[in-house]
């Protein structure tokens, strides 16, 4: 099995590279790729363990781009962990993640929520890896200011709700253009949840190499669609689990959607890596 989608303790998932090894190899993956959220932190280490375990890993992130104020987030695969350019964008993209979870402490605060946001931070602060809203949402469970995460997402996080804080970044074309120049290939995650399909044509025009058509999240209706555009747009297609860990608020979704692995092959042969198979 292949899967392409999956996060670890770098950004938002709840195990270490080296247990995320484990765990696809035990649900029977042989081709894997890390996708933390505008991070490569987790690159070495989960490379190192692949390896000792048998196990194909692709380096690959998830940078949160943004369109008409929505979250797009994109998938870049092959990208270099040690591009400077690289990097040096995704060091800005957390430091704004760090200025959003302050905000968004602020108004948990004013509506009589508090949480001290010195710990939401400090598993994060200086290890390159990326804090979200999940740390927020955990912290939340832990004041019992909520029962669960996706209780904290529901009435307070998501997008809406009462300390929901906008966040500004790079337009989804502007991505696509850095993981081509850190020498990957680009791919729109899960396109079925932010229902803009109006975005991929002109990506894939400006660059954009693949639709992430298999997600868990996506219905039969829009893997379908998500297939049939990317053949009609001569775009790739990729896929996975979104896998975030037990206890990540999430449904355990690890092994449960896969790649197909022709298209797998047609990615690799795309983005020039045939010979590293
Ligand atoms: P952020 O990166 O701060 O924008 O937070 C977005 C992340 O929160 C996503 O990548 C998901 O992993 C997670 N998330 C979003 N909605 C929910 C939810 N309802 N329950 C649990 N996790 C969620
Ligand atoms: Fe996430
Ligand atoms: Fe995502
Ligand atoms: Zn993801």
């Amino acid at each position: 099995m292949i899967d392409l989608h999956l996060h670890s303790t770098c950004s938002d998932g709840r195990s270490s590279p080296a247990v995320l090894v484990d765990e696809a190899a035990a649900a029977g993956i042989r081709i894997m790729a890390i996708t933390d959220h505008d991070t490569v932190a987790g690159a070495h280490d989960v490379q190192t363990a692949a390896q000792a375990a048998g196990l194909r890993c692709i380096v690959g992130i998830e940078i949160t781009a943004v369109y008409e104020s929505r979250d797009v987030h994109m998938l870049g695969y092959f990208v270099d962990p040690g591009d400077r350019d690289l990097l040096h964008f995704l060091e800005t993209q957390r430091a704004d993640r760090v200025a959003r979870v302050h905000a968004i402490c602020s108004r948990l605060e004013a509506i009589g929520l508090p949480i001290d946001v010195d710990r939401v931070l400090a598993a994060s602060a200086g290890t390159g890896k990326a804090v979200g809203r999940p740390a927020i949402a955990r912290a939340m469970v832990e004041a019992g200011h909520v029962p669960d995460i996706a209780a904290a997402f529901d009435r307070f996080l998501a997008d809406g709700q009462a300390a929901f804080v906008p966040r500004g970044g790079p337009s989804p074309a502007d991505v696509v253009d850095r993981i081509g120049r850190a020498g990957g290939v680009a791919s729109i995650a899960h396109p079925g949840k932010l229902r803009k399909d109006e975005i991929i044509a002109p990506l894939v025009r400006s660059g954009m190499t693949a639709i992430e058509a298999y997600h868990p999240d996506h219905s039969e209706d829009d893997t379908r669609r998500y297939l049939d555009m990317a053949h009609e747009l001569g775009a790739l297609v990729t896929g996975g689990s979104d896998y975030h860990g037990t206890g990540s608020g999430r449904v355990n979704s690890l092994g449960k959607v896969t790649l197909p692995a022709d298209r797998f092959d047609a990615l690799v042969a795309r983005a020039g890596h045939a010979a590293q198979r």
